[in-house]
């Protein structure tokens, strides 16, 4: 059975064709890579996988049940953006623990947690400062700790490193790496850029105009490119 299944997802807007019949399996532990230029679909389909849009067409399955009927704070589903998306008004303590809280767990649990969590992006007695107070770099790690902390099956980043420059990205997308083999966590990234992309994934999948045109490893797709798109636009970054 496949982990986490994305089944023939097709998304309108009026007239607008966001996705189109896109067809993926992720295995558990994956990093798995959507690489494609602005207005492909790849954020409409990690939103539909969120729980954040619902498909026009097509099924979303997690250990082969379909989860489309389970609203979005249910999937437990971890998800990181681009920016501005810690609580202004609460410690990086608080702003991680917010997702236990909503379910209720007890605080000492919660400050083990939190605990754990600042541990694990390295952001340890980090707890009591403001987000507004951290740079950029570490929001997005208190962000990442706070996406990760109730153990998700599936984190989901969208483009989480864009806002930064050039060397703190490189040094986060370091982080995420060792992130993603200490906890062996399910990872859907979004990303336009083909360095980062090959950098990261155990495969890619690329999208254009709301399909996938190809999926396979960073050297697959380098070696043997299916369509002219994904020669020229894989092929970039060499
Ligand atoms: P990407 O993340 O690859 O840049 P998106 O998934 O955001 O692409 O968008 C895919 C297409 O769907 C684009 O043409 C975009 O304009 C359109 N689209 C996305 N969201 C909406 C929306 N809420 N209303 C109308 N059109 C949308
Ligand atoms: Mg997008």
């Amino acid at each position: 059975m496949s982990y986490l299944h994305i089944d023939g997802i097709r998304k309108t807007f009026g007239t607008v064709i966001a996705t189109d019949h896109v067809q993926l399996t992720i295995e558990q532990g994956e990093f798995m890579t959507f690489l494609g230029p602005s207005g492909s679909g790849k954020s409409t389909t990690l939103y539909i996988v969120a729980g954040f849009q619902d498909p026009t067409a097509g099924d979303i399955t997690l250990r082969g049940q379909s989860i489309l009927n389970t609203p979005s704070h249910k999937r437990n589903i971890g998800m990181v953006f681009q920016r501005y998306t810690l609580f202004p008004h609460l410690s990086v303590a608080e702003n991680i623990a917010f997702p236990l809280r909503v379910r209720r767990m007890n605080r000492a649990d919660i400050d083990d947690k939190v605990r754990r969590a600042l541990a694990l992006v390295r952001l340890d007695g980090f707890g009591d400062r403001m987000p507004a107070r951290m740079s950029g770099g570490q929001q997005q790690r208190v962000a990442l700790a706070r996406a990760l902390v109730y153990d998700p099956p599936v984190l989901l980043m969208d483009e989480p490193l864009s806002a930064l420059d050039k060397k703190l990205r490189e040094e986060i997308q370091h982080e995420i790496r060792r992130i993603h083999q200490e906890t062996g966590v399910t990872i859907l990234y979004v990303t336009h850029d083909q360095e980062e992309a090959l950098r990261l994934s155990d495969r890619i999948a690329v999208f254009n105009q709301g399909r996938i045109e190809q999926v396979g490893t960073g050297p697959q797709l380098y070696a043997s490119p299916a369509t002219r798109f994904v020669a020229d636009f894989v092929g970039d970054s060499a």
